[in-house]
């Protein structure tokens, strides 16, 4: 697991890693992805997704599933 302890957008080092549900938009579609560690900072609202949360992210996402299916 990627420890950051800095934001990336701001600077700011009250980044907090935050664990739970995380609900993203595909192309209007809706899907959550459950028990997701991210982070997030207080100060400028980024949120940052190291590696492991992008491959659950992609995982879960309805481009990703269309994809498979498709062939
Ligand atoms: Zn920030």
């Amino acid at each position: 697991m990627v420890t950051i302890r800095k934001c990336p957008a701001c600077g700011s080092k009250k980044i907090k890693h935050v664990r739970g549900r995380w609900r993203g938009d595909y192309a209007g579609e809706k899907y959550t992805v459950p028990n997701l560690d991210y982070y997030r900072c207080p100060d400028c609202h980024e949120r940052v997704y190291p590696p492991e949360a992008m491959r659950k992210i992609q995982a879960h996402s309805p481009a990703y599933s269309k994809r498979l299916a498709i062939r």
